[in-house]
């Protein structure tokens, strides 16, 4: 994947605490590379600040 098509990927939001996936630093501390769409990640993902679900996570405008 380019940088291009890693900068078009959506960011995520904790609902709860704020935490952001941000697919151009991805979260390797859980296996999630650089580029990793949050569309594609595992069921049982949890916030690694709070501990929510999936389902507790909403798409957020990017800063740019
Ligand atoms: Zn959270």
């Amino acid at each position: 994947m380019t940088e291009d098509q890693i900068q078009e990927l959506d960011w995520y939001s904790c609902l709860h605490c704020g935490w952001t996936f941000k697919p151009e630093r991805g979260y390797p501390e859980m296996n999630l590379p650089k580029g990793t769409d949050f569309n594609t990640v595992d069921a049982d993902f949890k916030c690694p600040k709070c501990g929510a679900g999936l389902k507790d996570f909403a798409l957020r405008d990017k800063p740019y």
